[in-house]
């Protein structure tokens, strides 16, 4: 078990707040978060990677 790390890696590993959305930079699916959570690092997974928060809007 890894301890918890305050270094994240930047913008991409974060909570997932209702509203946000996620676009995958394979495929280029959007997800949207309909009910947000209280993760600690919450991480959307498309086609075997993170997917990046869409901050526009
Ligand atoms: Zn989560
Ligand atoms: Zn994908």
């Amino acid at each position: 078990m890894k301890a918890k790390s305050k270094a994240k890696k930047a913008a991409v590993s974060s909570k997932a707040k209702k509203g946000e959305k996620y676009v995958c930079d394979s495929c280029g699916m959007i997800v949207a978060v309909d009910k947000g959570c209280s993760c600690e690092a919450c991480d959307i997974v498309c086609c075997g990677q993170d997917m990046q928060a869409v901050t526009c809007r």
